[in-house]
């Protein structure tokens, strides 16, 4: 008997039959970007076919060369380009999944010469104002997308998916927030619902009643100007009785200045828009958005609030997910911890996208290697991000794998980060290494600290050097005063002295530290309904976007971010999360002060230089949160010896010590060992 009935029941949707409820939503990867684009993609898609996933909807792909994100972004418009999708829908076909390329045009977001929109007013996150389309350019971009679905099915996709949300061109016609027309296209809302329907009409016209249409519809604009619940229930019934097979889950337009996938969003915090859907309809419902493991996935299913549960970035974590789920084996999965660092901030900053916890995805064609050679003795020296990753990749090759850990746990400084609020998902992260440790039979060993002689002795055949950091201690008079915690004590229980705290130091620590102190409690129940109030959303959508005013709650703290370096806080955060980040402790007050030098702490406080004018901030707790230095001691004992070893992660380079850079770095030196 399975825990997850709901998730693996198949779904009949007459035109195909799928064998479970998980289907892999659209994601922009850069893949095509890569050398082999084709091959890489195909891999890429093939792996998450064989994981069991029933249902893949590709990343979009613009149905005219103005519809594209950036100049160049994917395309489809002309036959000459099948030729690039067959391997993509053959790789998938070969593992019995099935697969719909999503059709995007962008609409006002575009960054391209010559970018369109219903009107001329530009959006907040692009420069370039749209050219307002005239009838022939709406006629015309209809049949583009009817043109695009034909093309798909020729080059075997099983459908396609109408990209009608996250304030792309068909989200921006139905929105008064851009549509200002008062011809038949814009207006009332019969008016603004015109172009959806006729591009939904269009394609199931040209594509035949044994294609799968998805449509993608916003159940939550998050704007000003968008749709209230009422006009969002009217078009999903819409495009339903205009052909849909399917309604997929959008959440809030990309220039809201509300998250609605980062960390900080609470687990399957838009069920409730999902649900207003399902209401509107009688075809299945996808639920979106954080949804990232198999329960959340059930109970979504079992309380009725759709029918299908959309996963992107936790099928980038996890290709195996569905057949985990299937073979009884939740533990195993490798769960998105919704980071975004390694996906969508790549992606943002021009690079393509892999996984933070799962640094093979994408690069699937880079990990194809044969097994070892030889079989090696490998001993891992620390079970932080770096040494979990190496041992675990290492031990799945065929190593004999011991793991030494100092502490009495796993997890080095992921332990800390999973105190801060929305980092909590890095206890998924250790649920899946300790899972693993005991799968593959790794000889742990906890709270214990080997010496250079005791691993010549040992003679293992390779040693890898993963101890990790401390924090730098910084050169200010009175540091020792009572006054100073550093992080870490901090994030292991030290008490808050006061109502008044300085934290020094605003690097990523820093701003964790910031969101630690200033965050309400973060059980779950108060996580989600903080998060509503905070970010002033309405779960009745009665309103145009679903917003409410937030609240205007600060923290119950006054705390300073303080940093020598002058100007901007926070500029190297992540660009998808980073922003959220900021404005949430803006919201709650929380002072910054850039360009200090420190001069001292005694009993009156924190004595600072700002400008050249001498202050004195009269604080209770002073957060050091200065850095990081490596911890490299037995690695100089080893080379002392004469000893090999390998230095990865905190260890190997303090400054910019990241979970990603280490879980990579250990990663890739597992598959260097025996060949
Ligand atoms: P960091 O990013 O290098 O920041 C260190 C901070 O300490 C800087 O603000 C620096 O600013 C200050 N500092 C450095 N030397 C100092 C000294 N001698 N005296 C006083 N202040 C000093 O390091 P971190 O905050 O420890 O973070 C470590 C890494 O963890 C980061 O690189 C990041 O990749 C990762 N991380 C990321 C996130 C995230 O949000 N993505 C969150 C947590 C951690 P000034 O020199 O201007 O004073
Ligand atoms: Fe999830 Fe982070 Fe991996 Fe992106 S990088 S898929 S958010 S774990």
């Amino acid at each position: 008997m399975t825990a997850f009935p709901h998730l693996l029941q198949p779904l009949d949707l007459g035109c195909l039959t799928l064998p479970n409820r998980l289907l892999m939503g659209s994601m922009h990867t850069r893949l095509e970007t890569l050398a082999q684009p084709a091959r890489r993609l195909a891999r890429f898609y093939a792996e998450r076919a064989k994981g069991g996933v029933g249902l893949i909807v590709t990343g979009g792909f613009a149905p005219s060369a103005e519809g594209r994100l950036e100049p160049d972004g994917p395309l489809f418009n002309h036959s000459s380009q099948i030729a690039e999708h067959r391997p993509v829908t053959q790789a998938v076909h070969a593992h019995g999944a099935r697969i719909a390329l999503q059709i995007l045009h962008a609409g006002r977001y575009a960054k391209v010469a010559g970018a369109i929109g219903p009107s001329n007013i530009a959006s907040p996150i692009n420069p370039n104002a749209p050219r307002r389309m005239t009838e022939a350019d709406i006629l015309g971009c209809i049949e583009a997308y009817a043109v695009t679905a034909a093309l798909a099915r020729e080059a075997g996709y099983d459908g396609v998916e109408i990209m009608g949300s996250e304030g792309y061109l068909i989200n921006e016609f139905t929105a008064p927030r851009c549509n200002d027309r008062s011809d038949a296209w814009g207006g009332t809302l019969e008016n603004r619902l015109r172009f959806a329907i006729e591009v939904m009409a269009r394609v199931r016209q040209r594509t035949g009643s044994d294609f799968l249409v998805i449509f993608r519809v916003s159940s939550i604009d998050l704007v000003e100007g968008g749709l209230t619940r009422e006009e969002i229930a009217a078009l999903a019934r819409a495009v339903e009785a205009a052909g849909a097979n399917i309604i997929n889950q959008g959440v809030g337009w990309h220039e809201a200045r509300v998250p609605t996938i980062g960390l900080r969003v609470p687990r399957a915090a838009w069920s409730f828009a999902a649900r207003h859907l399902k209401a509107a309809v009688k075809i299945p419902v996808v639920a979106s958005n954080r949804i990232n493991t198999p329960e959340l996935a059930e109970a979504i299913l079992a309380r009725g609030d759709a029918d299908l549960i959309s996963m992107a970035r936790p099928l980038l974590a996890d290709p195996e997910f569905a057949n985990k789920v299937r073979q009884g084996r939740r533990d195993s999965i490798n769960v998105c911890i919704a980071c975004n660092q390694a996906c969508l901030d790549l992606i943002f900053s021009e690079r393509a996208a892999t996984c933070l916890v799962n640094p093979k995805a994408g690069r699937e064609l880079d990990f194809d290697r044969p097994p070892p050679a030889a079989i090696c003795r490998i001993a891992v020296i620390g079970a932080g991000p770096g040494g979990l990753a190496c041992a675990v990749t290492a031990a799945e090759r065929g190593h004999d794998v011991t793991l030494f850990e100092a502490e009495a746990e796993i997890g080095g400084q992921l332990n800390l980060a999973r105190q801060v609020p929305g980092k909590e998902e890095f206890d998924e992260t250790l649920r899946y290494y300790r899972t693993r440790i005991a799968e593959l039979g790794i000889d742990l060993r906890l709270n214990s600290r080997p010496d250079a002689a005791l691993l010549a002795r040992l003679d293992f055949a390779e040693i890898v050097i993963a101890t990790g950091v401390r924090p730098r201690l910084p050169d200010i008079p009175g540091i020792a005063h009572s006054k100073c915690v550093s992080y870490i004590e901090l994030l292991t229980g030290a008490k808050v002295a006061g109502q008044r705290v300085a934290i020094v130091g605003a690097g990523g620590i820093g701003f964790d530290i910031a969101e630690y102190l200033s965050a309400p409690p973060h059980e779950a129940a108060s996580a989600h309904r903080h998060f509503l109030a905070e970010w002033g959303i309405d779960t009745s959508i009665s309103g145009r976007g679903g917003l409410n005013a937030p609240s205007g709650a600060s923290s119950s703290r006054d705390i300073l971010m303080l940093q020598r370096t002058p100007g901007r806080m926070g500029r190297k955060l992540g660009l998808s999360t980073g922003w959220a980040l900021r404005l949430a402790l803006a919201k709650r007050q929380v002072a910054q002060l850039s360009g200090v030098e420190y001069v001292g702490i005694d009993d009156a406080g924190l004595h600072v230089n700002v400008d050249g004018k001498a202050r004195v901030l009269a604080v209770d707790t002073i957060v050091i949160c200065a850095g990081q230095e490596p911890v490299r001691e037995l690695y100089g004992d080893l080379s002392a010896a004469g000893r090999r070893a390998h230095l990865i992660g905190g260890a190997e380079r303090a400054a910019e010590l990241d979970a990603m850079r280490a879980i990579e770095q250990g990663t890739k030196l597992a598959f260097a060992f025996g060949v």
